[in-house]
């Protein structure tokens, strides 16, 4: 079997994975700022992060992973200027800041929970970790990588571009950074107090207003959005830890500054071995954006709550897709990829997801025939064995989960061959069965981590129940109407016939 490459952001190439202390293995995932729904393009990275957490776990490694919520210091431009995210939003329905974070957490975990997410094993917020953050601006400060200016610490880039390297991650160039903020320097509140346009703010004094605030050796105020990674990163994972995941869009500015962050206050230790990134999700080829109005959010999707996606002479969607369905198109395109939903893509996912589904609860019912008359099939043997092979080639060749999902979806028409004709498999030997069933179930559920949606139809399939209750009762057919009474009674039902016709409860005792 092949070792798992990953395809590393900071040196651009795929690296075999080495963990740092092994069996341990570290990962720190972005999260998400708590003040709005999330959206498909938040799903995204939760989803590979989670497949790929599932697979180390596979393999044998110990994984902490770590998942931060931002709940303070995300400012509206993630340069670190204009006003912070969450407090806009308090203030646009009325509520305390901190109100506004618990409902958007809640309901990050609700939908990305649906999704098949597992949850992190640390989930440290902002908030949390004021000291820490002060602590290593401290650090920054006394290397002589940051300064002070009114109650706001900013840090500075060039003093350390001569040390280290600005910009090795994301491959922008200090010198045009510097002359391309030109025209922002004269519009945006706060920059004059820069020595330089491309600084960032570790720390920034509160104004008066600012209800968000905390104390610290230059005043009240409160934590930048990039200093908040470094801190809780460090204090989870180490000064050096394995995998550092998030959306391509936040490789700049966001973990590049991440980067200076650490090396600054860590003698230049390079804090991440094997950066990872999503690439982005498009809606019918076009960017997600408010203005064009094709920001699809996950509870939208699954629930259909937002009306306007499904209405109009050109509705984004036809229809509601399942959580499920939903995890298997993102998963059907390797992460490195841009993934386009559109209703007609999602509609054809769907089919493959009743596919696989149908090939999966077949599977779980069938059982092994000995086949006497003749010898086993070895040639057909031998694909079962080289198809699994290749969904784990295909995975660690840089999580393509794309080409493991097209492998077990050939491993699905061998299924539904044994399905139609049970006599057939016998053909394999009891351990190729064995074998195909625990990796099949072991793939597509445990590492894929793609489970049943359950159809919400209870109420139509009860309903046509009480109908044949009813024609039963009616023919008097008893031993049928007491068959029908103790299957409802197994799942916690009891049956009522009342004047106004059967109905049921849920049994009490
Ligand atoms: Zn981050």
């Amino acid at each position: 079997m092949n070792p798992l490459v990953i395809y590393n952001t900071l040196t651009r190439k795929k690296e075999i994975f080495e963990p740092l202390n092994p069996p341990f293995v570290g990962i720190y995932l972005c999260g998400p700022t708590v003040y709005g729904d999330a959206h498909i393009g938040n799903g995204r990275p939760a989803v590979i992060f989670d497949v790929l957490r599932r697979y180390l776990k596979h393999k044998g490694y110990k994984v902490r992973f770590v998942r931060n919520i931002t709940d303070v210091g995300h400012l509206l431009g993630d340069t670190n200027e204009g006003e912070d995210r969450i407090t806009k939003q308090a203030k646009l329905e009325q509520l305390e800041p901190m109100e506004i974070v618990q409902r958007y957490t809640i309901r990050y975990h609700d939908v990305i929970g649906r999704l098949g997410v597992m949850r992190p094993d640390v989930e440290p917020t902002a908030t949390g970790h004021i000291v820490e953050q002060i602590e290593i601006t401290k650090k920054i400060l006394e290397a002589g990588l940051a300064y002070e200016m009114n109650g706001s610490v900013y840090f500075d880039v060039n003093a350390y571009h001569q040390k280290y390297t600005y910009g090795e991650l994301s491959g922008r160039v200090i010198e045009e950074l510097i002359a391309g903020a030109g025209e922002e320097r004269r519009t945006l509140e706060g920059q004059d107090e820069k020595r330089n346009s491309a600084d960032f703010a570790l720390w920034k004094k509160a104004q008066p207003e600012h209800i968000m605030r905390w104390n610290s050796p230059w005043g009240e105020g409160f934590p930048g959005w990039h200093i908040e990674c470094t801190a809780m990163s460090t204090k989870y994972l180490g000064e050096t830890f394995d995998i550092h995941g998030g959306g391509m869009d936040l490789s700049f500015p966001h973990h590049e500054c991440e980067i200076a962050q650490a090396k600054a206050a860590n003698h230049g230790k390079q804090p991440v071995r094997y950066w990872m990134h999503n690439n982005m999700v498009t809606v019918n080829g076009q960017k997600m954006s408010k203005s064009l109005g094709n920001v699809i959010n996950l509870g939208d999707l699954f629930d259909g709550d937002n009306k306007e996606l499904f209405e109009g002479e050109n509705p984004i969607l036809s229809q509601t897709y399942s959580p499920m369905v939903i995890r298997l198109f993102i998963l059907q395109v390797q992460y490195r990829s841009t993934i386009d939903f559109s209703d007609k893509a999602l509609k054809d996912t769907q089919k493959n997801y009743f596919k696989f589904i149908n090939a999966l609860k077949g599977l779980k019912r069938m059982e092994y025939t000995e086949f006497v008359a003749e010898k086993h099939d070895k040639k057909l043997e031998e694909e079962i064995l080289t198809d699994f092979e290749k969904v784990y080639d295909a995975l660690n060749d840089d999580l393509n989960t794309a080409l493991a999902l097209t492998q077990l979806f050939n491993i699905t028409k061998k299924i539904n061959t044994f399905q139609n004709n049970p006599d057939k498999i016998g053909t394999i030997s009891k351990e190729t069965f064995e074998k195909l069933k625990n990796q099949f179930i072991l793939f597509f559920e445990e590492i894929l981590g793609i489970q049943e949606d359950k159809p919400h139809a209870f109420d139509e399939l009860s309903a046509s129940l009480l109908k044949t209750y009813q024609e039963a009762k009616a023919n008097k057919q008893y031993d049928k109407v007491d068959a029908i009474r103790a299957d409802f009674k197994k799942v916690g039902i009891t049956l009522k016939d009342t004047k106004f016709g059967v109905d049921w409860a849920y049994t009490e005792e």
